[in-house]
């Protein structure tokens, strides 16, 4: 079956950060947008059609608890991934109570990605199967 290719956003202040994911990601067969802050990325999604995000919580201007909140106001749709070097128990929770899908730790490697997307995937199809189901008398 071909897989179908996700719009990815990246946004991380490390230039180092964002040009792994974006190669990891294109190499997958995604198609990848970038931004350095939170409040850049509030301003993608207002813009563009995104099926997953990848935000890393520590960033000036805005941070990425701050832009996760403000991502699911704007879109009902998209999903979020956080991701951070100090994964402490306060981050987890403020990102899963803010709605993420989960909480990525820093440094991650090749395989923690992949299976990242494939988690979103599988994810993605239950809640469609779910809103079906719902429709069906
Ligand atoms: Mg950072």
């Amino acid at each position: 079956m071909a897989k179908t290719p996700l719009n990815i956003l990246i946004v991380d202040d490390q230039v180092g950060i964002r040009y792994l994911l974006e190669i990891l990601l294109q190499e997958a067969g995604h198609n990848t947008s970038t931004a350095e802050n939170g409040l850049e990325a509030v301003e993608a999604v207002k813009e563009g059609n995104f099926d997953l995000v990848f935000m890393d919580i520590r960033m000036p201007v805005m941070d990425g608890i701050e832009a996760l909140q403000k991502l699911k106001m704007i879109s009902s749709s998209v999903e979020v991934v956080m991701m951070t070097a100090n994964n402490t128990e306060e981050a987890v929770n403020q990102s899963l109570e803010g709605g993420a899908l989960k909480c990525l730790a820093k440094p991650f490697d090749v395989e923690d990605i992949r299976q990242t997307v494939e988690e979103f995937i599988w994810f993605r199809e239950i809640k469609r199967e779910e809103m079906k189901n719902s429709c069906a008398i």
